[in-house]
């Protein structure tokens, strides 16, 4: 019911989304001046945030274990310090032979149950290692694993962006790991995360935000839009004109007929894709609207993933290739979450983690030094 309520609400106001990205787009004319709010919004999302001043980047401290050896690639469960004391629980997806460096993708999973334990993120994070790359799923704040927080606590928008950020020095620190080509996909949720992480760190050099660009509608989670980021004194923004701050670099928006995304082709990818013109790059962004679809990151979904990822990044699709040119999914071997613990009897969370609100936001600020 929560959910039909949302996409009603944000229905009813496409036509405020509109004159947003109208309002926005008379803000700047070219290149120059694009740059120049590109950095005031960053500066913005950042502080309202409240990541600015940006927590020192303290040991990550990772524990790497139970390796699985499947069909053409490897698991293993990690758990990481993202703060000294604060842990990103997740798994790791790499092909099974890597020949020259591995492409990275961030991979979270959304507001969906079973997170990053669920079959279709297990689908995509072993559909991208056979095809070359290195995937990361990792729990949001509060979510299965990460039990310092509760989900709605506010800092949760704080932590959620911070550990995507410390996921990529994570994941640039393995051996055989390319850090010239990161890519962050996710759906709703997770979309949100991936925009927000590809805005704020410049690392990241293409996504694949799914079923939630919208300028109509935020999300309705703290974790999205519980604090100020949209707007500030010094900034004001959207989920569209986010999204669109990552140009050059190559993005692909999944959008679908069922949700707050079904006015993306007419609305949010032209704002994004004006942008692009800007840098003479209108190629590198593109939208696939699955008008006969659902709020998911189902097959057909994984599908343009797999393909516009396969595009820009040295992957092998046809390793994983049907004849017909569908993706073979069904090697993929669908792990128990006993299986994907990052704590388990053998590999415990220390005794004195701390717990809750309190305790974490003291680790944060004496990382930013506040
Ligand atoms: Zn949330």
């Amino acid at each position: 019911m929560l959910a039909i309520n949302l996409v009603v609400t944000a229905l009813m106001s496409v036509s405020k989304g509109e004159s947003d990205l109208n309002k926005l787009a008379s803000t700047y004319q070219n290149i120059e001046q694009w740059q120049k709010r590109v950095e005031t919004v960053r500066h913005g999302i950042l502080q309202s945030a409240q990541l600015w001043p940006m927590p020192e980047k303290t040991p990550l401290r990772s524990r790497i274990h139970s390796r699985r050896t499947h069909n053409g690639y490897i698991v293993e469960n990690i758990a990481f310090e993202s703060l000294p004391g604060f842990f990103v629980t997740g798994n790791l997806y790499r092909p099974l032979e890597v020949i020259n460096r591995s492409p990275i993708i961030l991979c979270p999973h959304g507001h969906f149950e079973g997170g990053r334990f669920r079959e279709d993120m297990q689908q995509r994070c072993a559909t991208f290692a056979r095809m070359g790359a290195v995937a990361f799923s990792y729990d949001m704040v509060g979510w299965e694993e990460s039990n310092q927080l509760n989900h709605g606590d506010e800092p949760v928008l704080t932590l959620q962006l911070w550990n995507s950020i410390r996921a990529i020095d994570f994941l640039v620190s393995l051996q055989d790991t390319d850090s010239k080509h990161i890519a962050v996909t996710g759906a709703s949720g997770g979309g949100t995360q991936a925009f927000l992480l590809a805005a704020v760190d410049d690392r990241i050099t293409l996504s694949i935000p799914v079923v939630m660009v919208s300028s109509d509608f935020y999300g309705g989670c703290n974790c999205e839009s519980g604090l100020p980021i949209h707007r500030s004194d010094g900034h004001t923004t959207n989920n569209a004109d986010i999204a669109a701050m990552v140009a050059p670099n190559p993005q692909l928006l999944i959008s679908c007929g069922d949700d707050w995304t079904k006015n993306t082709p007419t609305h949010e990818y032209p704002y994004i894709r004006n942008v692009y013109q800007l840098f003479d790059a209108e190629d590198k962004v593109e939208n696939l609207h699955l008008s006969e679809e659902g709020h998911s990151y189902g097959y057909q979904k994984r599908l343009g993933a797999y393909r516009f990822l396969n595009k820009y990044f040295d992957l092998s699709l046809e390793s994983v290739s049907n004849p017909d040119g569908s993706v073979n999914e069904t090697p993929n071997i669908i792990e128990s979450r006993e299986a994907m613990a990052a704590f388990n009897q053998e590999n415990q969370q220390p005794e004195n983690t701390p717990q809750g609100k309190a305790d974490i936001i003291d680790i944060l600020r004496r990382a930013q030094k506040l």
